[in-house]
């Protein structure tokens, strides 16, 4: 009698069938690749990359080494090849991966095909594998989207406005506009305190049950009744909340307190007994201005886009009818951009980044 083992045994699928806790990725798996890379999701699920050594060796010093290094002996296969276990999230892993084999390297027209959430993720991952040609292309991208001037902020914000008009249909505005979780992350994690101010400021205006690691893909805000202006498609989006810290989602609740409250005060400031500067004002005009300010911020919880809604709103003589006179409409509209000039300045410091003088 012979001890063989039976043919279902012997079928060499038999033992690489896939477990519950592992898949393989359903973009980033090419069977002409010659290795596979591992990474646990945030479940804990492990997703196996199968990918190429070269274009791996070609980008990232870290791997070419490690790949250089690696001896039949000591390496773990999985479906045939070898397989490399890796600690990094494997949604982050995906992220730097797309880049890879992305149209980054290949033609300028990029931008429209890679969502703008990959970007940090993946920088992230090519400083920690030193793969210099992708730092070099991302970091300018990255800066771009979390940028420290108020102008780019300003070009930014009306860019993907204008982007999100001319979108194919089923494009969201988390596919043009960046999540500020990762951004964070990369902040923190690649020493880049510079990103933090202004992805702390998105974060602190979106809905703080707008998170997708609960919510569906389509999720809409609620209807803002008594909100006056344009409505801005970025107060809708979508953050990976699981990514941020205890001390990110407290300097966050810190940010928007202490921004809140600044401010009320510098509009308390401006507006608190107004003097015409014509003597042509109707009684108590100008203070349209405050109640609708107030409310908006209050509404959005957005103060650069309220700060800039209102001073267009003041500057266009058919708002709030002939009631405020046009020299005091110049002079709350200098006023107003002085403020939001210097709350762009300190928007560290509301998030804890600096010295905080309540006196500010
Ligand atoms: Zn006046």
């Amino acid at each position: 009698m012979e001890g063989s083992m039976s043919p279902i045994d012997r079928t060499p699928s038999a033992s690489k069938r896939s477990r519950p806790n592992e898949e393989r990725d359903a973009k980033f798996y090419f069977m002409g690749g010659d290795i596979v890379l591992s990474a646990p999701d945030e479940g804990g699920i492990i997703i196996y990359f199968r990918v190429h050594a070269s274009k791996l060796s070609q980008y990232s010093t870290v791997f070419r080494e490690k790949l250089a290094s690696m001896t039949a002996y000591d390496v773990c296969l999985y479906d045939d090849v070898a397989l490399v276990e890796l600690k990094d999230d494997a949604n982050d892993l995906r992220d730097f991966i797309n880049i890879l084999y992305g149209p980054l390297f290949n033609d300028d027209s990029w931008s429209s095909t890679v969502k703008a959430s990959v970007y940090a993720p993946a920088l992230k991952l090519a400083i920690k594998y030193q793969a210099d040609p992708l730092i070099q292309r991302l970091t300018p991208i990255v800066a771009q989207l979390w940028p420290n001037k108020l102008d780019d902020w300003d070009k930014l914000e009306d860019d993907i406005g204008a982007t999100m008009k001319n979108t194919p249909p089923g494009t969201t505005i988390n596919d043009i506009s960046p999540d500020p979780a990762p951004a964070i992350r990369l902040g923190h994690d690649c020493n880049l305190p510079q990103l933090l101010p202004i992805a702390y400021y998105h974060l602190s205006r979106l809905y703080t049950d707008a998170d997708s690691d609960k919510v569906d893909p389509d999720w809409q805000p609620p209807v803002l009744v008594g909100s006056f202006w344009t409505a801005r498609p970025r107060r809708s989006c979508l953050s990976r909340r699981s990514l941020l810290s205890n001390y990110d989602k407290e300097i966050v609740a810190l940010g928007r307190e202490r921004m809140t409250r600044w401010m009320a005060k510098q509009a308390w400031q401006v507006f608190h007994q107004w003097t015409c500067q014509s003597g042509k004002c109707h009684n108590l005009g100008v203070y349209t201005f405050w109640c609708e300010l107030q409310m908006d911020i209050m509404t959005r919880m957005d103060i650069l886009s309220t700060l800039r809604d209102t001073m267009n709103r003041v500057h266009d003589v058919h708002s709030n009818g002939g009631y405020v006179c046009s020299p005091c409409r110049g002079l709350i509209e200098s006023r107003l951009g002085d403020i939001r000039e210097k709350f762009f300045t300190i928007l560290p410091l509301f998030f804890n980044m600096g010295h905080w003088d309540p006196e500010l």
